[in-house]
């Protein structure tokens, strides 16, 4: 077996990772699979990996030394100081130009730190945001590989080739980063590094997911309590609506949730608690937006849409006090208004992606990465939770213009705002009177709104700064002169 040199190796056995090899494995390469519980290595090959070519070792060093070189190591491991210990641990087996991969869930401030530090040590790290959990990972998952850019000619074919395929076999896959190699004449080549932009990207993949699913359930509120429909007819407007612009598997798994039966032929939504848990990406991207300034303000209504779920026992005492509207009948053309919530959804979708979109180019001038961005709509539109048609047009966007400052503003989106936004306006309206909470199809609009006016009150809050502060205001007539005004006329 000492002659045996595998293609690649992963270590951490837990389901991730042990569908990722037999990916690997399905698609020719041979991988050689470690864990920090040893017995688990022998365990996969008896078992899961059984009559395949995956070969496994029993220390790093061992796994090493069956590796070709350059070396490629997967980490698929718990996201924290479990990534850093096996680091440690492989650097000093390692030789330069050895790639270290970190497919897990980790923080892309830690993913630039490993960056940096292994960089210094002649290691390429790469972070990689992996979606699509454990059918993703069997299958054919979203990659989104960023890091030391020397490693991605030495990864590509093993990416792309287990990466989910869409339209005539695209790999959802790419690079995060567009290379960007700056010949400078006396300094020779210098790689601009994008060092955290995978998980970086990753991370605003999964708040983007927790905004498309709260504009759903708003969706399934309003056809609920504002429409009064069943869930059997909610599950067939769910299987229609997957045929239109919003042709994704969010609205395809709701369509068969809303149908599902219990054991005691009863639906079971209707029975589940309405206590929305997280495991903390989407408020990292919301975290991200008010550090960077950038109004995500959809993904942060979906998180804190989220927190007062879970408010449950508040909620059951202060619905008991808390008076509504009286108007609580929706009087109109209920086939009409449906098609409004649609498109309301359509239109929410929309600048939830326009938002997400700006977060990642204001990310991207922070820390001089140069996304590319078409390729991290592809890398979504398959293969993970928030993959849809509409990722496609995303793409296109992209194509059409590298440079396009806001998704808004490419004609495409433009129009199809502008042919929901009557709708939009009045499904907001009457879930208003009727007291309908809809907190991403309302915060939409405002930014909406927002965006498109030339002119906002904020000289008013200047003028207040100014007034108790003495904090200067700009004149419009006059732009980078700073002056203050004694409003009071004392002193
Ligand atoms: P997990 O439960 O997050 O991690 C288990 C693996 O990590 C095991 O191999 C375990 O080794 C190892 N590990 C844990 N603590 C360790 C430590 N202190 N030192 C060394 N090894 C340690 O497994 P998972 O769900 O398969 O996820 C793996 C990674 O992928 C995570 O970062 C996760 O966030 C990410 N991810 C998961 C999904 C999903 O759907 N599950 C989707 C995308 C990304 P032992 O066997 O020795 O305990």
């Amino acid at each position: 077996a000492g002659t045996i040199r595998a293609d690649i190796a992963l270590i951490g056995l837990a389901v991730m990772g042990q569908n990722l090899i037999l990916n690997m494995n399905d698609h020719g390469f041979v991988v050689c699979a470690f864990n920090r519980t040893v017995s688990k290595v022998d365990d996969f090959l008896a078992n899961e990996a059984k009559g395949t070519k995956v070969i496994g070792a029993h220390s790093l060093e061992e796994m090493v030394s069956k590796l070709k070189k350059p070396r490629r190591i997967i980490l698929l491991v718990k996201a924290g100081s479990a990534v850093d210990d096996f680091i440690n641990k492989l650097v000093p087996l390692l030789e330069t130009g050895d790639i270290i991969i970190d497919g897990g869930n980790s923080e892309y401030r830690d993913t630039t730190r490993r960056c940096k530090e292994l960089m210094k040590k002649g290691i390429l790290f790469v972070g990689s945001g992996v979606s699509g959990g454990e059918e993703g990972a069997r299958y054919g998952p979203s990659l989104m590989p960023g890091g030391a850019k020397e490693a991605w000619p030495h990864i590509k074919t093993i990416f792309q080739s287990i990466a989910a395929k869409v339209g005539s076999g695209e790999p959802c896959c790419d690079w995060v980063n567009i290379y960007l190699i700056l010949t400078l004449p006396c300094v020779g080549s210098l790689v601009v590094g994008d060092e955290g932009a995978g998980h970086f990207v990753k991370m605003v993949h999964n708040g983007i997911e927790y905004g498309d699913m709260q504009l759903i359930c708003e969706a399934y509120h309003l056809m609920k309590d504002v429409v009064g429909m069943e869930h059997d007819e909610m599950s067939k407007v769910f299987q229609e609506w997957n045929k239109t612009e919003l042709d994704s598997f969010l609205i395809e798994i709701t369509a068969n949730i809303l149908k599902f039966k219990d054991s005691d032929g009863k639906y079971l939504l209707p029975k589940i608690k309405d206590s929305a848990g997280q495991k903390g990406t989407g408020k990292w991207t919301a975290i991200s937006a008010l550090e960077y300034g950038v109004p995500v303000t959809l993904i942060g209504e979906a998180v804190f849409a989220r927190c007062l779920s879970s408010l449950k026992e508040e909620r059951v005492q202060a619905s008991k006090l808390l008076k509504g509207p009286k108007v609580t009948q929706f009087s109109g053309d209920k086939k009409a208004f449906l098609e409004d919530i649609r498109k309301a959804l359509y239109a929410s979708k929309i600048i939830s992606y326009a938002q997400g979109f700006m977060l990642l180019r204001q990310a991207a001038k922070e820390f001089g990465w140069t996304l590319n961005y078409g390729g991290i709509a592809l890398m979504w539109r398959g293969g993970c939770i928030i993959r849809s048609v509409f990722l496609g047009k995303i793409k296109d966007a992209f194509d059409r213009n590298p440079e396009l400052q806001n998704l808004l503003l490419d004609d495409f989106f433009k129009t199809a705002v502008e042919k929901c936004q009557d709708s939009w306006r009045r499904v907001i309206s009457t879930g208003v009177q009727i007291g309908i909470p809809m907190p991403c199809f309302t915060t939409a609009l405002s930014f909406y709104d927002g965006y498109r006016h030339e002119m906002l009150p904020a000289n008013l809050v200047q003028a207040q700064r100014d007034y108790f502060g003495a904090h200067t205001y700009e004149l419009l007539s006059k732009p980078g002169a700073f002056i203050h005004t004694n409003w009071t006329g004392h002193g």
